[in-house]
């Protein structure tokens, strides 16, 4: 099965993706998660996409294209979850083209839909492990230790990019760009809308019938 999980920030696309993973054996694709691992090894590309990401906007179509495709290419036979890619249209028929060169197709595409007032304090926040990509939030759901992550023991902070400033470029990046999305799925039979919006206890039994049904 391969899935891709839609939504606006804060709306438990990556906390879904690992959940799923863990249960399912799918492996978590996060665009964003590649993109930070370039940037803490410092790569060209990593060079050019830090500023870009800092200040909530997006980098440019073909570099998030090639790492997603080279991950793709290595974790096809489980089945992937595409988490934030594609995230514009262009994007989208990029992926389109990838899918195609490696035989695959996508199953279903989940729209995890929540307001703003909820991105924002979920954001708010928001702690992830530097190293695997875990998250944890300050309130609801901390690390063990302070700053340490349960399951690698990697360093747990608050994203570069997840103040104020930045979360609200990014939710307009969101509208204008990849919103659209939304009915592009819709019009290829795939969409899901998926209530995001309860706590994660209350989801996790819903999420889980979602499944089954696309089983
Ligand atoms: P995320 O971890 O999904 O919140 O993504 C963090 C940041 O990485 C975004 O704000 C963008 O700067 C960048 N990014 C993630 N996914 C993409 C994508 N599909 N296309 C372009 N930039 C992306």
């Amino acid at each position: 099965m391969n899935l891709i999980f839609l939504g606006q920030q804060g709306s438990g696309k990556g906390t879904f993706a690992q959940y799923v993973s863990a249960r399912k054996g799918l492996v978590q694709i996060s665009a964003g998660d590649l993109l930070r691992a370039e940037v803490k090894a410092e790569t060209d590309l990593g060079k050019k996409a830090k500023e870009i990401m800092n200040a909530g906007e997006l980098v440019p179509d073909e570099l998030v294209a090639e790492l997603v495709e080279k991950k793709i290419e290595k974790e096809k036979s489980n089945g992937v979850i595409l988490d934030g890619y594609p995230r514009t249209l262009t994007q989208a028929e990029l992926l389109e083209k990838i899918l195609s060169n490696h035989k695959l197709k996508i199953n279903a595409v989940i729209n995890f839909v929540i307001s703003d007032e909820t991105t924002f304090k979920r954001i708010g926040g928001r702690l992830t492990c530097t190293q695997c990509g875990k998250i944890y939030n300050k309130e609801s759901n901390p690390p063990k230790e302070e700053g340490k992550c349960n399951s690698c023991g990697g360093e747990v902070v608050t994203r570069d990019d997840d103040t104020k400033q930045a979360i609200k470029k990014r939710l307009d990046v969101y509208r204008q760009q990849t919103k659209p999305l939304i009915d592009y799925y819709k019009e290829k039979g795939l969409l899901k809308e998926f209530d995001a919006k309860p706590a994660l206890d209350e989801l996790k039994p819903k999420f889980d019938e979602l499944l089954k049904e696309l089983e």
